[in-house]
């Protein structure tokens, strides 16, 4: 019975080190979340052992009879929570997702639109250290710096000038509501694919409180991971095509990936029936509540938040106005074991390593239990640090203060032992 702990300490005491600083730091980084044990349940199951390259009923092994009904029920979940016609829930994560949807539409060579790294978009969306910057003419459209909101007349007009065979929306930083129909509209007058990647917000989407691509979209790219709080992976939807959905599905096999991991795509399966609960919903906007919560709450405080608020789970902290970097800010708060992540905002004086701002996101706090009253009290903790961004005993006392609050909202209360520091 060689427990990990007893087989390999060193790394026993790592995983227990982050367990810890899970349960004891806030998280607040935009993309993740807390996985429900059951989800980690099925993560950690005997289905990592099977190979089942194919698709069920046509696989390349034997054996694979009970994954096919895993996977089977994971597409007709996944149909049903975001009303698709088609799924494929076999990509191993959203990057990869967006390989095979950009190799199903388009060839190398062939022109992508999408929104740039430094205005909130993905890195597959077209930037340059990126497959989707190296294999594409990928030409970027950004905010409106005077809103802080998709500037679609540039979009528009970006469109009509360089012809792309795709345009892409979505966004890995970007606080309102994306207007997908505008998106459409214009795909359609250049002739252009519309990929909708709704990594981001696929949870809200989910539980319909914020609007749905899969509608307008010819194809959607999500992960599972983020505000849909399922395992790390990816998924793609689309309405019924089959000029499309043939290509989508030998785009991911064989054409991007080799045998899918069933462990997690019964993982995916699980949060798709966790995702139709009707608590899910009350969860998600509650997390959308919180957002607002903090957005105002640090405005009150005279810090800017790009485009002056939020619609949905993340709002950008500009610090311009402060004088302050998103590095330092991070260093900070990362310090007062408050962990968000530096985000470059509009028109941002410092390098992309440095950055003028925060991103703040409210899934994981919302899923160990804050509501609005905590979010304003953890909004004028962040506040109270950057606001004395040298002084240590302000740090001190905040961490104080962290440590009480993550002791009261236990992130995995019933799957562990308390966690005692
Ligand atoms: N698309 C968007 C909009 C994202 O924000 C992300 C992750 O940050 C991805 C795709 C990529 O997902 P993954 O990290 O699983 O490759």
């Amino acid at each position: 019975t060689m427990t990990v702990a007893g087989f390999d300490p060193e790394l026993a005491d790592a995983i227990e080190h982050e367990k810890r600083r899970q349960e004891l730091h806030i998280e607040l980084i935009a993309s993740e979340n807390y996985a429900s044990p059951r989800v980690l349940e099925m993560q950690g199951s005997v289905l990592t052992n099977k190979y089942a390259e194919g698709y069920s009923g046509k696989r390349y092994y034997g054996g694979c009879e009970f994954v096919d009904q895993a996977e089977e029920l994971a597409i007709e979940r996944a149909k049903a929570l975001f009303g698709a016609d088609y799924a494929n829930v076999q990509p191993h994560s959203g990057s990869g997702a967006n390989l095979a949807v950009f190799m199903a539409l388009a060839s190398p060579g062939d022109t992508l639109l999408g929104l740039s790294l430094d205005h909130g978009g993905h890195l597959t969306h077209g930037a340059k250290p990126n497959f989707s910057g190296k294999l594409y003419n990928a030409v970027q459209y950004g905010l409106d710096e005077r809103t802080g909101e998709i500037d679609y007349a540039q979009v528009e007009r970006l469109a009509h000038e360089h012809k792309p065979k795709i345009i892409v929306a979505g966004f890995s930083a970007y606080s309102r509501v994306i207007h997908w129909s505008r998106f459409r509209a214009i795909a359609d007058a250049v002739g252009a694919w519309l990929v909708a990647d709704m990594a981001h917000v696929a949870g809200p989407v989910a539980a319909g409180v914020y609007p749905s691509p899969v509608p307008y979209a010819d194809v959607v790219t999500t992960t599972t991971h983020k505000s849909l709080r399922g395992p790390r992976g990816g998924l793609i939807l689309a309405r019924e095509n089959p000029e499309v959905t043939k290509k989508l599905q030998s785009l991911i096999f064989p054409g991007t990936q080799g045998g899918p991991l069933m462990h997690v795509v019964a993982a995916k399966a699980i949060a798709f029936r966790e995702a139709q609960d009707p608590e899910f919903q009350v969860y998600q906007e509650k997390v959308i509540a919180n957002a607002r919560a903090m957005a105002n709450t640090v405005m009150e405080r005279g810090y800017d938040v790009v485009s002056g608020g939020t619609d949905n789970h993340l709002f950008l902290m500009d610090l311009v106005k402060q004088g302050l970097t998103g590095k330092a800010a991070d260093a900070a708060l990362e310090d007062s074991h408050i962990t968000v992540n530096k985000n470059t905002v509009p028109n941002d004086p410092q390098s992309p390593f440095v950055t003028s701002g925060l991103r703040i996101g409210t899934p994981a706090i919302t899923t160990r239990g804050f509501g609005e009253q905590e979010s304003r009290q953890l909004a004028n903790w962040i506040c109270d640090v950057l606001d004395n961004i040298d002084d240590e005993t302000v740090r001190a006392r905040v961490r104080d203060q962290v440590t009480n609050i993550c002791r009261r909202f236990p992130v995995y209360e019933s799957l562990q032992p308390p966690v005692v520091e």
